[in-house]
This record gives structure tokens, C-alpha cells and sequence, in this order.
């Protein structure tokens, strides 16, 4: 088999807010074969830089357009081809927009693979460890303790055990820090989990005593209390931090991964439509494996990383939760026809060949950016 094409397809709402919200404008991924199967991915980064990424022309060495390094190979050789992109990128790319849309590209390869094999494309990474994966939905922080109530009750009420709060009036102070937690925890009772992002509030000092202070409401982790790029200061708060750690949703590659595991983080969370893809997301969770972490997956877009999210998930032993978003962006609710379910606070995994998601053409030309 080879690719015969690659289509990048820019994908935006008419009113793009500054909001951090992933369902807004992304970047699809179609892989064209000479089989007549064609492969889905998704990029969550800036679209058009990652849609020049895949346009640009053959250059120099190891600085050449995506497309161009694609067609004519057998797409059935994904992680040789994830090795070829990487190194004939490496010089405009290695970390940053080549890599996010290399996850694109590398998801739409496992599509095709399960899809010529008429597997699903956990089975591909390693096996089914589950049929379903439970379910976490993220949202901010309220404005006061009592708003943060009310969300936590939304969630129960959807029938979640598992969320996620962060941001918003999260970090300034340590006595509201609390009251919202307590505020939260309070609605979600001891059978919920709960999880705080603290979005890279503070030093490792403060997000030590911050941890002490949250650990008696038992959060599940406690995720980016510093800066993504602070690495010295995850080596020193993880060893200490009563609460586990997570980190990750900025990190590309398994190098990347490996770095925070080895300086402790304890929940990492890559997200599989800008680090790198599914090629990158196995070998993460090998090293979780290997180092005994946990990987759960950043997922915030469309339902095609939903979709790729649960397969790598279903072929992990400890991999029983996903982020789940609930945004009312078409790009996350209608572009998958088949957009998997929440049932009962969990995600079933499409058991058809590949991906096993049928795109919405209509969704598509209603939102392709010309
Ligand atoms: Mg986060």
C-alpha cells in the first residue's frame, strides 16, 4: 500500500475567543491511500502554522514539508515513518508546531493500519484492557466557593465519579485555595475523585505547602503547579509533595515524558494530538510501566482525539481514565458522527476497524477555513 495524499483541513468557528478552550479551531489530518483507505488524525495547536508545516515544499536536508515525506511510502510502516518525520523535520522542528502536527499524521497512520487489518487500533498498540474507559470532565474553578458547589453538583448529576477543577481565582491565596477544594470536595463526596490544576501558580516552596494544606481532601493529584519549563523545581516538590504530581499537557516526545518521570512527576499527561501522537503516547506509557506512573491522556478538542485517547487507554493496564470534554463546540460535538457517549461516567471504546469514527462531511465544508 502507499499514500497517495495528504489533505490537512483547517477547521474554525466562526468567533475564535481568547479562551483556553481546544474545540474551537483545530486542524484535521486525512491520509490518502492507493487501497482507497483513508486515515483520520487531529492537531490541537495554531492550525495554520501546523497546516504550513505539512504544505511546505521539499528544502535542504532535514527541513522539508510533511506531505512530502509521506507520499509514496507504505503507510503501514507507522513507527518507521514516525522516525523519518522526526529527522527530516529536526531542523525547523523536534520540539513545537512540527511535532503537534506530526501527531496528526501519526494518528491518521494507526487509522489506516487498523483499518487495512480490520482491527481496532487498541488491539494494534498492545491489547484491550477494557471495553470502556471511566470518564473525568475538567472546568474552572467558580468564582466563589459557592459557584465551584454548583459546578461539582453539574457533574454529579451527569453521573461522573471523577473531576477536575483548576484556574480561574486558583493559587492567589491559600485560604480560598482551600474553600474552594473543601467547597468542591463537600458536593463530590469521599466516593468521587477529585483532581485540582493549579495552572502554574506557584514556586515549588509554595506548591509544597499548597499540597500539604489540599491533601487532607484527598485529591487524586494535584496537576502544573509550576511552570512547564520549572523542570529543577518538579525534581524538588515531587519526592515531597504529600498529593501526587501530574504534569505534561505541554510536552512533546517521549524524551520530554522520560524527563518528568525520572525528576518524579506522577501522573503524566500527554495529549495525543500535539505530542507527537499515538506513536509517542505507547512509548510513554512503556516508560510508565517500566518507571510504575501513570499516564492519563490531556484531551480537549474534537472527538477524533477523544477517539484516539480511549484506544491508547484501553491498551494500557493502569489506563482506566480519560479526560472528558463537555464544550459545545460543533468540532467536539458533530464533526465525529459516532462522537463516543458518556454512559453512566464512562466512555465506551469504538470497537470498529481502526479509529472506528466516521467524519461529518457537513461539519466539515460548514467549517473548513478556505
Ligand atoms: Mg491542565
Amino acid at each position: 500500500m502507499k499514500i497517495t495524499d495528504v489533505e490537512p483541513i483547517h477547521l474554525r468557528v466562526p468567533v475564535v475567543e481568547e479562551i483556553p478552550d481546544g474545540t474551537l479551531d483545530v486542524l484535521v489530518v486525512l491520509i490518502h491511500t492507493d487501497a482507497g483507505i483513508t486515515g483520520v488524525g487531529e492537531v490541537t495547536s495554531q492550525s495554520y502554522v501546523c497546516k504550513a508545516c505539512f504544505d511546505a515544499p521539499r528544502s535542504a536536508a532535514r527541513r522539508h514539508g510533511l506531505t512530502s515525506i509521506l507520499v509514496g511510502e507504505d503507510p503501514l510502516d507507522v513507527e518507521r515513518l514516525w522516525e523519518k518525520m522526526y529527522y527530516e523535520t529536526n531542523r525547523y522542528g523536534r520540539r513545537g508546531a512540527a511535532i503537534h502536527a506530526i501527531s496528526g499524521a501519526d494518528i491518521a497512520l494507526w487509522d489506516i493500519r487498523g483499518r487495512s487489518e480490520g482491527r481496532p487500533v487498541h488491539e494494534l498498540l498492545g491489547g484491550s484492557h477494557r471495553s470502556s474507559v471511566r470518564a473525568y470532565a475538567s472546568v474552572l474553578f467558580g468564582d466563589t466557593p459557592d459557584d465551584t458547589a454548583k459546578l461539582a453538583q453539574e457533574f454529579v448529576d451527569m453521573g461522573l465519579t471523577a473531576a477536575k477543577f483548576g484556574w480561574g481565582p486558583f493559587g492567589k491565596n491559600a485560604e480560598t485555595d482551600v474553600a474552594h477544594v473543601q467547597a468542591a470536595r463537600d458536593v463530590l463526596g469521599d466516593e468521587r475523585d477529585l483532581m485540582v490544576d493549579a495552572g502554574h501558580a506557584w514556586d515549588a516552596d509554595t506548591a509544597r505547602q499548597r499540597a500539604e494544606l489540599l491533601a487532607p481532601f484527598n485529591i487524586g493529584w494535584l496537576e502544573e503547579p509550576l511552570s512547564q519549563d520549572d523542570r529543577r523545581g518538579y525534581g524538588e516538590l515531587c519526592p515531597q509533595s504529600p498529593v501526587p504530581i501530574a504534569a505534561g499537557e505541554g510536552d512533546v516526545t517521549h524524551w520530554d515524558f522520560e524527563d518528568l518521570i525520572q525528576r518524579g512527576v506522577h501522573v503524566v499527561q500527554p495529549d495525543v494530538a500535539f505530542c507527537g501522537g499515538l506513536t509517542v503516547c505507547r512509548r510513554v506509557s512503556d516508560l510508565c510501566a517500566e518507571y510504575d506512573r501513570r499516564a492519563v491522556p490531556h484531551c480537549f478538542s474534537t472527538g477524533i482525539n477523544l477517539t484516539a485517547s480511549l484506544h491508547w487507554m484501553a491498551s494500557v493496564p493502569n489506563g482506566d481514565l480519560v479526560e472528558y470534554c463537555l464544550r459545545p463546540s460543533p468540532l467536539m460535538r458533530k464533526l465525529v458522527k459516532n462522537l463516543p457517549p458518556l454512559v453512566d461516567g464512562r466512555v465506551p471504546v469504538p470497537n470498529g476497524p481502526g479509529l472506528g469514527i466516521e467524519l461529518d462531511d457537513a461539519v466539515i465544508r460548514e467549517f473548513q477555513v478556505a
